[in-house]
């Protein structure tokens, strides 16, 4: 095993190579990038996988708005940590460890001194495409190694690969953390929109928290991976039937789809008091009919990522109920293909990109 280097001060940058986005409509293609230099409270991990999150389609085609270019996405990243700073007490070289959607925050806001630097007042700093302390933008996770902060870095529990982990990061969250705030669990039934990585995720994680739990995906076509998932019962959106035959049953309606759909049909699926959290991130308005939610005290709720203690007890739950994501693992030239893929909902359930073959 090689020596834990530990720096007392900054040294060189280090280069990395990675695939990114030149421009809001051109290809990925491989890139050669920067890292920082590992500082005291640094860890610089060896990344060995990647998922592949919509958002990352999303952010890099511009749709959310504009962004410097290159672009490099990716933040579902796991890896081994490679080296430490001085001042670093959590990891050592040869952890296991994850980095998901953000890799700092202000720390002083009201959330994050609650622990919830998801929701920092200043904006986190995000794994990709945000201005990082030293002034740089920071770039994601399709590359052979990063440099973070020790406190947004997540240990990886033995017993689950670091490939299935990968997509924990941000899928996994994603849906732990409002099955979670809005109760999921023995007695309460859940339904799922949209059977993609998050949607396959937020299926196992409410399955194995006891709820019941039901797919409303477009069609048919994955009613039989949907039931191996977890799922106790499977409905096509695009049947009349299902929304007249679902009518006022969900306590929690998680609506993950990446595209915009009709709020108000979703709404009527609700019981009194029922929720729909949408975690999907389309770029257009999401219309809400008023007397679908007042008639029966109905909620439309948001949510994003989930803190990094709760990301650690997700890995965690994970870990203990043996659950990982369905992936796909694909080599670094095959990105492209994969997010057209993606585009087509045509995933099951996750790419994921062995970082080896850049
Ligand atoms: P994904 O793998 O592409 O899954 C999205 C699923 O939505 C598809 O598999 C498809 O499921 C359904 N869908 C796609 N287009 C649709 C359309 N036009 N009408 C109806 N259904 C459609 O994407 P993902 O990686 O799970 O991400 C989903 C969304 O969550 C994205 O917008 C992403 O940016 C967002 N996101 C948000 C957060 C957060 O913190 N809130 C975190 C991560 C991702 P079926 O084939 O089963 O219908
Ligand atoms: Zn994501
Ligand atoms: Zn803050």
């Amino acid at each position: 095993m090689t020596e834990i280097a530990t720096p007392t001060a900054p040294g060189p940058t280090t280069s990395a190579r990675a695939v990114g986005a030149p421009a809001a409509d051109a290809a990925l293609e491989q890139l050669e990038i920067e890292r920082r230099p590992v500082g005291p409270k640094d860890v610089r991990i060896d990344i060995k996988f990647c998922g592949i999150c919509h958002s990352d389609i999303h952010f890099a085609r511009g749709e959310w708005g504009e962004i410097p270019y290159p672009a490099v996405p990716g933040h579902e990243i796991a890896g081994v940590v490679a080296e430490v700073g001085a001042e670093v007490t959590g990891f050592k070289s040869g952890d296991r460890v994850g980095v998901g959607c953000m890799v700092n925050s202000c720390r002083e806001c009201e959330n994050c001194e609650a622990g919830e630097e998801q929701y920092c007042l200043k904006g986190n700093t995000q794994t990709y495409g945000s201005k990082d302390r030293d002034g740089t933008v920071t770039l994601g996770g399709y590359s052979d190694h990063v440099v973070v902060d020790e406190d947004f870095v997540l240990r990886i529990p033995d017993g689950l690969t670091l490939e299935a982990a990968a997509p924990l990061l941000c899928a996994g969250i994603t849906t732990y953390s409002p099955l979670r705030h809005w109760n999921a669990g023995p007695g309460k039934r859940v339904a799922v929109v949209g059977l993609g990585g998050l949607g396959h995720m937020a299926v196992k994680l409410a399955h194995a928290m006891g709820a019941e739990v039901t797919v409303l995906s477009q069609s048919l076509r994955k009613q039989e991976d949907g039931l191996k998932l977890g799922a106790d019962a499977y409905y096509a959106t695009s049947e009349k039937a299902t929304f007249k035959e679902l009518r006022g049953r969900f306590d929690l309606i998680v609506n993950t789809v990446s595209a915009g759909i009709d709020i108000g049909r979703f709404l009527s699926l609700l019981k009194t008091d029922g929720t729909i959290v949408n975690v999907g991130a389309p770029p257009e308005p999401l219309p809400v009919p008023a007397f679908a939610l007042i008639m029966q005290r109905r909620s439309f709720a948001g949510s994003a990522i989930g803190s990094i203690r709760e990301t650690q007890e997700m890995l965690d739950f994970c870990a203990e109920h043996g659950i990982g994501a369905e992936i796909e693992v694909i080599s670094a030239d095959k990105v492209n293909e994969a997010w057209e893929r993606v585009l087509a909902s045509d995933v099951r359930y996750r790419f994921v990109i062995d970082t080896s073959t850049l």
